[in-house]
């Protein structure tokens, strides 16, 4: 595996591997869902770039930028021994100019939800998968749908940039009890981490219950009695990210809640 620093070894590298190519976009910390999206990268791409990148212009003043994990070492021995053939890890000034001055608005999707709890976050995120794309130019780009939203805003930027790039959602690998995998597990307590599978149940069971808004008025209360904050629950149309009372097409239930310290996100399927 190569290991490059800066744009040009990031070419240079790039420029030796066959096509197609796959990127996976991540913030390292890496568990078995950032590895879920190497693997299917590698299934249907002849080479994979996994970029490991905590990128500072998607955190708000107020949120966990300095205390983010990071684990460089134990990142790079994990994708040696994935198979990935090249990790790219951006120093903040390899990526950033001082001087620079552009940024990817992406509207529609980005609108409530994650976008009004995290001002500014989706204009960071969209900001630097645009350059994470020009710097290595992929062929499949892999996200999770873990973050549904921001797969929704990845999808708008590239299709409306008119991108030649294929967007692969790739599903949310859980823990055993349900819990979706995240690098900000490791901040819950033992007796939060034994509450917080509570919000994938909770979420199954609403989007079972029919697509009533009463069902999400007992969602949330479930939710707060586990001892959960919800930011949202809702329910929104799939693509646009609008809610929705009767889908049209695919829906999505989604939800952020606050347990303690840690902020959970997650989101299911609603069959019509
Ligand atoms: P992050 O490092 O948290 O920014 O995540 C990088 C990518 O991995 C994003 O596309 C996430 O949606 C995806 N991802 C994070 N957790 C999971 C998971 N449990 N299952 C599948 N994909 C995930």
């Amino acid at each position: 595996m190569i290991v490059a620093r800066d744009v040009p070894a990031l070419r240079a590298a790039l420029a030796t591997l066959p096509r197609p190519l796959a990127l996976v976009p991540t913030m390292g910390a890496l568990h078995d869902g950032h590895l879920a999206l190497l693997r299917a990268g590698q299934r249907q791409a002849a080479s994979t770039v996994t970029s490991i990148f905590v990128n500072p212009l998607q955190f708000a003043a107020n949120e966990d930028f300095d205390r983010y994990p990071r684990d460089d070492a134990a990142d790079l021995a994990r994708l040696q021994a994935a198979g990935c053939n090249v990790a790219w890890l951006p120093s903040v000034e390899a990526m950033y100019r001082p001087n620079r001055a552009t940024a990817i608005e992406v509207g529609g999707p980005s609108e409530g939800f994650e976008g009004a709890a995290r001002p500014g976050h989706f204009r960071g995120m969209a900001t630097v998968v645009a350059k994470l794309l020009h710097q290595s130019s992929p062929d499949l780009v892999m996200f999770g749908e873990k973050d549904w939203q921001q797969l929704q805003v990845v999808r708008r930027m590239v299709a409306d940039l008119d991108w030649p790039v294929e967007v692969v959602a790739v599903p949310t690998l859980r823990d055993p009890d349900g819990l979706a995998m995240s690098s900000r597990n490791r901040y819950l307590t033992p007796a939060q981490r034994t509450v917080a599978p509570g919000l994938y149940r909770v979420l199954l069971e609403t989007a079972a219950a029919g697509l009533a808004s009463a069902a999400l008025a007992v969602g949330d209360t479930h939710l707060r009695t586990l001892g959960m904050t919800p930011d949202y629950l809702a329910l929104v149309d799939a693509d646009t990210m609008r809610p929705t009372t009767a889908p049209s097409g695919p829906a999505r239930l989604v939800a952020a809640v606050r347990l303690g310290t840690v902020r959970l996100l997650d989101n299911v399927g609603v069959p019509p």
